[in-house]
């Protein structure tokens, strides 16, 4: 499944072309020099644009991920100005749903960010195992997501790429929203983005077409209904095989629930209320979690590490 983000000023956008730049190769033991600290690279947990992030350790046995980015890929002043905003973005942020940004350093070759260590991957990769979730862990996944989303947009944060794939579950199973390489900082009331950017699937129809009005905070709740869609049904509702069908169905609106899965009649209200095509229409974060769907079905109080394989039982 396609899920590679784009970003790009003009449109139509396509995704974006992977260039090709040597991938980091860090040594065994990462040094931050200025703090005095070391740490042993344990495994790799993943790859990402520019990125690799590995699993390390320091020396009081604590694990993190390290994520790390060469610096022959920040050439560019525009390259570099978007690492720092990341970094400057995700350092702001302090809440327990969101992957805690711990400390970033560089020695000659790579920069290098510790981020809290994610234990039981993504909701993408667990999605994949479980097929779809049931309502309950649904409920459980969005109303931490929520919860996350609701603190970045009172810090003036819009995410622009919510995901599966960017939900990370810790050890106790419990939500961490990550990869603020595509964040943005709102410093001004009123003000609007006009980058076109996000993941196709995923991507707010007045990013792709408003591009004079520009796009806010409402992405992210489009986002949210398109992942609610996505938990529940297993795959995302404007899915086809090229990505400018995509956006035709983003524009038009046009998705469906499948007759032969059970999908509650109120699950499915609440993403149609969500997947509003106008971003001031849509419904606002605290308007989705009163919703009948959230309010009168159960809430598990916590996912077993179980969930990864089979539907757990909540009764
Ligand atoms: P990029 O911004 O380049 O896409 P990501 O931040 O999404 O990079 O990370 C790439 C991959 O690394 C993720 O898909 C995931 O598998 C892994 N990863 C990233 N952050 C963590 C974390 N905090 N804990 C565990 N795994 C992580």
């Amino acid at each position: 499944q396609q899920e590679q983000p784009i970003k790009k000023s003009s449109s139509p956008p396509l995704p974006r072309q992977n260039a090709k730049v040597t991938p980091p190769s860090p040594p065994k033991i990462i040094t931050d020099k200025a703090r005095a600290l070391e740490f042993v690279r344990v495994g790799m947990l993943g790859e990402g644009g520019f990125a690799r992030v590995y699993e390390v350790q320091d020396a009081r046995g604590r694990r993190s991920a390290c994520k790390v980015v060469t610096k022959s890929s920040l050439k560019t002043k525009k390259a570099k100005t978007k690492l720092y905003a990341e970094i400057k973005i995700h350092k702001s942020l302090d809440h327990p749903n969101i992957v805690r940004f711990q400390d970033c350093f560089e020695d000659d070759d790579n920069v290098y960010m510790t981020l809290e260590l994610c234990h039981n991957g993504s909701l993408m990769d667990m999605l994949r195992r479980r097929k779809r979730f049931t309502e309950p862990e649904a409920r459980f996944f969005m109303v931490q997501l929520i919860g996350a989303c609701h603190y970045m947009h009172t810090h003036q944060v819009i995410h622009r790429d919510l995901k599966l794939g960017n939900i990370f579950l810790d050890r106790n199973m419990n939500v961490k929203v990550g990869d603020f390489g595509l964040a943005a900082l709102i410093e001004n009331p009123g003000e609007r983005k006009k980058t076109i950017c996000g993941t196709p699937n995923y991507i707010a129809p007045e990013v792709l077409f408003d591009t004079a009005n520009g796009h806010s905070f409402e992405v992210d709740t489009w986002s949210i209904g398109v992942i609610l869609y996505t938990l529940v049904v297993g795959r995302p509702p404007f899915q086809t095989k090229d990505v400018k069908a995509i956006y035709q169905r983003i524009r038009d609106n046009v998705y469906e629930f499948p007759a032969d899965r059970v999908v509650s009649q109120l699950v499915q209200e609440l993403i149609q209320q969500i997947l509003t095509p106008d971003p001031q229409q849509r419904p606002t974060l605290h308007e989705i979690v009163d919703h009948a769907w959230f309010t009168t079905g159960t809430v598990p109080g916590y996912i077993p590490t179980s969930a990864h394989d089979a539907p757990p039982d909540f009764r």
